[in-house]
């Protein structure tokens, strides 16, 4: 049911577009923001206004910064570390940094190779990546284990190749805290494939 107000069915239909929100999750964000005035909606209005001037796209390495480049990319200890991440998306980036991935630089694919979706090579930063590769010593492929990103990293595992730079995924196992009898066939095979010397 519609709530009447143009403004705040507006906003409604706008936070219901927001990945995790539907319509339902929508309304009742909207219903809070309006009674908690002064203490939400208000510094919320705010905080969006100044990340609208501020927020920039990094030149390099398509992270989400307030500068380009990045303070990642303009890090030089990072840069001298020789390790470049390939990540389908800026979450991604954002996911290593929190697990404290160390001094590394990163690259943002903007998302992975799908015919069927019509995302060709042309949609994704693969040419700026084949022009950066060749100042790394290491080329890290941390796409999504899934299909399309394994096809992405064989397609980009073909245009490196010639480049003197080391290309590497991550590795596929049990993860930490796993039980062995709660894992997919899939994911056992890849860590036993995978082993390692204690
Ligand atoms: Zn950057």
């Amino acid at each position: 049911m519609a709530s009447g107000a143009p403004e705040i069915e507006q906003l409604i239909q706008l936070l219901a577009r927001l990945p995790g929100l539907g319509p339902r999750s929508a309304r009742r964000a909207v219903l809070q923001l309006i009674k908690k005035k002064d203490a939400l909606m208000v510094p919320l209005a705010a905080a969006l206004d100044r990340a609208v001037v501020a927020v920039k796209i990094c030149e390099i390495c398509g992270n989400i910064d307030t500068r380009s480049p990045c303070s990642i990319c303009a890090d030089p200890r990072r840069r001298d570390a020789g390790l470049l991440i390939v990540v389908e998306d800026v979450a991604d980036l954002w996911a290593l940094e929190r697990a404290g991935a160390g001094q590394v630089s990163y690259h943002v694919l903007g998302g992975v190779l799908s015919p069927l979706d019509g995302v060709g090579p042309d949609d994704l930063s693969i040419d700026a990546l084949v022009a950066r590769a060749p100042e790394f010593a290491e080329v890290v492929l941390a796409v999504n284990a899934t299909v399309e990103g394994q096809t992405t990293a064989h397609y980009i595992t073909d245009r490196l190749d010639g480049s003197n730079a080391k290309i590497t995924r991550l590795a596929h196992g049990v993860p930490v805290g796993g039980e062995l009898d709660y894992l997919d066939e899939g994911t056992l095979t890849q860590a036993l494939k995978a082993r390692t010397a204690i």
